[in-house]
């Protein structure tokens, strides 16, 4: 998502008339767009401030800033020691609707601004876009360690970044009215469409989220759910794979709940140019027979699944507000290994939630085991300010408990990653190359999003030795190639090109 996020906010800025700089030293703003997912994402931010030259400037946004929105100075009972609710006037944007006039007020600038207009009564903020001081207390906090910290600003505000650079003072901005709060409307420029190693786009269908599972902060941070349309998906698309992308994902943060779900796929797949599409977080729940169907029937349709279980203990996935049981959980694993295609599952599992026992840990240990999981990205609980969780629950299980857990879940996941991958021996797959090293080495995933390392290989039975050449001056980073799998390690695939192979193949038969 946040490479999503990034793609647009650059191309809003090169549309006002900044340039990108691939590196930190040349640029003269340094944005940083900021998750919140656990305290630690946030804690990382905090550190690299510090590293910042005080001659550049710096901005912020993304989750970080807009889940301290509710300790605003503006929200009910905000002062400097913030509030708690926002006041009805002040819900907006992604919590009940968008910003619809030409002409809104860009507020939170200086301090003497927000005393002000808390001094008025009945203030409307119908038409105003907040940023720094009506972000308080973190803009505050920030600022008085960072002077050059300028800008604070929501993400979904992005289409308003130049109205905001005109209320900071920067000349000669241009305005495009078409995009404000409309922020499914910004399509990231050619260049900007892919993250910085492979030619995948990243398109959001979707934004925020109603489910409000008990430790989560996404709901305050990125407010309700919000589908963007389907024909603006398809064209977003299009305009990727003009600009060469092979590989598109479709991001939501419940990505199957959007109501033309199967329909964006289908219409995706028809696209010319397209390799690869896949799309993260579905939710077991949302998913109709339809579209496991899509997986069995459609090659470019990518043979993995990551599917966020969260726990494997029907008592914890109550606790936690998921709205399925593990009956459940075990239905939709069987569901996808009766499909008559090899589907990778991976999920995301939360450790040591608040008061889990043994024995609810085990459960989870039997999902990860049944379910013969690729990956298990363990999420170690982060007590989020807000969530129901924070309120009601304590992060009581002891430090050692943790470990051992940890450790144990670990273990099981080695040893099944290691059978899976056993599986893939000398089998054709396809390959993205999204390194190649000064050796020439190759590295990169799978169609079903493995790691994978194709070893240098300098000699060929039919070339000269002075012809001998690595393998990547072959290829380029972000070619999808054929490869064969020669070795399984755990967590890790190694593979020879096909071409490789099959000189190698001949001259043993020779
Ligand atoms: S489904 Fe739950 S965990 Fe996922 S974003 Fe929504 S609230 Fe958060």
């Amino acid at each position: 998502m946040n490479y999503s996020d990034s793609a647009r906010i650059r191309a809003v800025l090169t549309n006002c008339g900044f340039l990108y700089s691939e590196t930190e030293e040349e640029a003269d703003i340094i944005i940083f767009d900021t998750c919140s997912i656990k305290q630690k994402a946030e804690d990382k931010i905090t550190g690299r401030l510090k590293e910042i030259p005080k001659d550049k400037r710096i901005w912020i946004t993304g989750c970080m800033v807009q889940h301290n929105f509710r300790l605003s100075p503006l929200t009910k009972g905000g002062g400097e020691a913030g509030g708690s609710k926002p006041l009805s006037a002040f819900k907006r944007g992604n919590f009940i609707g968008s910003i619809k006039t030409v002409n809104p007020k860009v507020i939170g600038k200086t301090n003497e601004e927000i005393k002000e207009l808390k001094s008025k009564k009945n203030a409307d903020f119908s038409s105003s876009i907040f940023i720094n001081h009506a972000y308080n207390p973190l803009f505050f906090e920030l600022n008085k360690t960072y002077p050059h910290l300028e800008l604070f600003f929501r993400i979904d505000d992005t289409g308003f970044l130049p109205l905001m650079l005109q209320t900071l003072g920067y000349e000669n901005i241009k305005i495009n009215t078409e995009l404000f709060n409309e922020y499914e409307k910004i399509i990231p420029n050619e260049g900007a469409s892919m993250n910085t190693h492979n030619k995948t786009a990243y398109i959001p269908i979707s934004t925020g989220c109603n489910q409000f599972c008990a430790y989560c902060i996404v709901p305050f941070a990125r407010g309700l759910e919000r589908h963007f349309p389907a024909e603006q998906i398809i064209n977003e698309a299009k305009q990727h794979l003009k600009n060469w992308v092979k590989e598109i994902s479709l991001l939501g943060q419940i990505v199957n709940k959007h109501p033309d779900f199967v329909h964006i796929l289908k219409e995706i797949l028809k696209l010319e140019g397209l390799e690869w599409l896949r799309y993260t977080s579905p939710y077991p729940t949302y998913y109709s027979e339809e579209l496991l169907q899509l997986h069995e029937t459609e090659e470019k349709l990518c043979p993995h699944i990551h599917i966020p279980f969260q726990s494997g203990s029907t008592s914890v996935l109550k606790k936690m507000f998921r709205g399925y049981t593990a009956e459940q959980c075990y239905q939709f694993i069987d569901k996808i290994r009766a499909l008559k295609r090899e589907i990778s599952i991976t999920t995301d599992m939360i450790i040591w939630f608040p008061d889990e026992t043994e024995e609810e840990f085990e459960k989870s240990l039997q999902l990860v085991e049944y379910g013969k999981f690729d990956m298990v990205y363990m999420g170690i609980y982060s007590n989020r300010p807000g969530t129901f969780a924070d309120k009601k629950y304590t992060d009581n299980i002891p430090y050692e408990v943790k470990h051992q857990r940890r450790t144990k879940m670990n273990e099981l996941l080695k040893n099944i990653s290691t059978e899976n991958n056993q599986k893939e021996l000398w089998t054709k797959i396809k390959m993205m190359i999204n390194k190649i090293d000064k050796d020439g080495n190759l590295y990169g995933y799978t169609t079903n999003m493995k790691q994978v390392n194709v070893p240098l290989r300098l000699h060929s039975p039919w070339l000269e030795e002075d012809e001998w050449k690595p393998e990547g001056a072959n290829f380029q980073p972000w070619d999808i190639i054929p490869i064969i799998i020669t070795e399984a390690q755990k967590f890790k695939l190694i593979g020879e090109t096909i071409y490789y192979f099959s000189i190698w193949n001949l001259s043993s038969k020779k």
